[in-house]
């Protein structure tokens, strides 16, 4: 049995996962019983961070991944962002690395630039 705080929302229920059945309890939703499924088998995360942006006010540059991707990948996307260099104008929402190492993720920026 494995023990988890979902954090699909604030309320933040405490859920206990099976982990041969994959039934899920504690959940007052279904999306915390989806959560601790994947929790179990294949945990995911949305990356935020920053890369290094040419001809902004700043410089740097917040972004995020346009989804979750496996937890397990986070190192490898962040190491991406770390070499990565941004090319001001930027528009919020805008694609700045597709694909990003392979997840099937894009890195968007967060804000304009
Ligand atoms: S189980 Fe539902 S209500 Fe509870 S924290 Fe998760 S999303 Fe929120």
């Amino acid at each position: 049995m494995k023990e988890m705080i979902c954090i699909v929302c604030p309320r933040g229920c405490r859920l206990r996962v099976d982990e041969s059945t994959l039934e899920v309890t504690g959940n007052t939703c279904p999306r915390g019983a989806e959560y601790g499924r994947n929790e179990v088998t294949c945990p995911m995360r949305t990356v935020t961070g920053s890369v290094a942006v040419k001809g902004g006010v700043h410089p740097m540059l917040a972004v995020r991944t346009d989804r979750p991707v496996p937890k397990d990948r986070i190192f490898d996307v962040m190491a991406a962002l770390h070499g990565f260099t941004a090319v001001s104008p930027v528009k919020r929402g805008e694609t700045l690395i597709k694909n990003v190492c392979g997840t099937g993720a894009d890195i968007i920026a967060s804000r304009d630039m």
